[in-house]
């Protein structure tokens, strides 16, 4: 399989290669790191179809991203990793900062080269890179950091200033959105990560193929639920 038909059956899924590590020290000489996972537009139109969605038992991302993640390393001849398995955890941020594909934002959440702050990791592929008929190559250029000279809007957008120099106050947040399952936090994502003017609103907006207010409102119901 070469790298193009790998990007080609990811697109199938709603996914797609999110930092690509030829040269790193957590990756076996010879071999290529691929970070999948999806942005604004795609993941939701196929999970919501998924067994893994439709079973009703617990974890179904995760459980969908761990059969995606078993079925193509096997085709690849390759391994499987996961962020969601440990502790210990596998750096996937650090990953992708290394690489030059993404830097922290003042939210914590990081900035990706193409999706902004609406991305996530669901598994990585640790394949020979001869496998891919793919030549090894250094980093690409690092990402441009918009935060460097950004008035961040995102970090006074919260309702309840859950964003301080003090970091995330993850209970606070919890709490109003449990509290206000009507506000806009609930029904149509953080009103903070939303405010960020560097995210082309054709990558979130629904009426772009972006996030529906479903896939928001699950990702809230499912946050609200989690404990610490
Ligand atoms: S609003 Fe500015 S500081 Fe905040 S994430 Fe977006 S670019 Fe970065
Ligand atoms: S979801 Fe709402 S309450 Fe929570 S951090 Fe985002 S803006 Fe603040």
């Amino acid at each position: 399989m070469n790298l193009p038909l790998l990007k080609a059956q990811l697109a199938q899924q709603g996914l797609c290669i999110l930092s690509l590590i030829d040269k790193h020290v957590s990756v076996p000489q010879g071999h290529t790191l691929i970070l999948v996972g999806h942005g604004a537009r795609g993941f939701w139109p196929v999970f919501k179809q998924s067994q893994e969605y439709l079973d009703q038992q617990p974890d179904p991302i995760n459980r969908w991203s761990q059969r995606l993640g078993q079925k193509l390393a096997t085709t690849l001849q390759g391994s499987a990793l996961f962020p969601f398995t440990g502790p210990p955890y596998h750096p996937f941020l650090t990953w992708a900062q290394t690489n030059g594909d993404s830097a922290p934002s003042p939210l914590g959440l990081h900035f990706h080269r193409q999706h902004g702050l609406w991305h996530a990791y669901r598994f990585g592929l640790i394949v020979n890179t001869k496998t891919l008929e793919h030549h090894a190559h250094n980093p690409p250029p690092p990402a441009p950091r918009p935060c460097t000279d950004c008035a961040q809007p995102c970090m006074t957008s919260c309702p309840v200033g859950a964003f301080s120099s003090a970091g995330y106050d993850v209970t606070g947040c919890r709490t109003y959105v449990a509290q206000n399952p009507n506000s806009g936090c609930a029904q149509s994502g953080c009103i903070a990560r939303l405010a960020c003017p560097h995210t082309p609103p054709n990558l979130v907006s629904s009426s772009h193929g972006g996030y529906e207010a479903a896939q928001h409102q699950y990702h809230m119901a499912v946050f609200v639920k989690q404990e610490g």
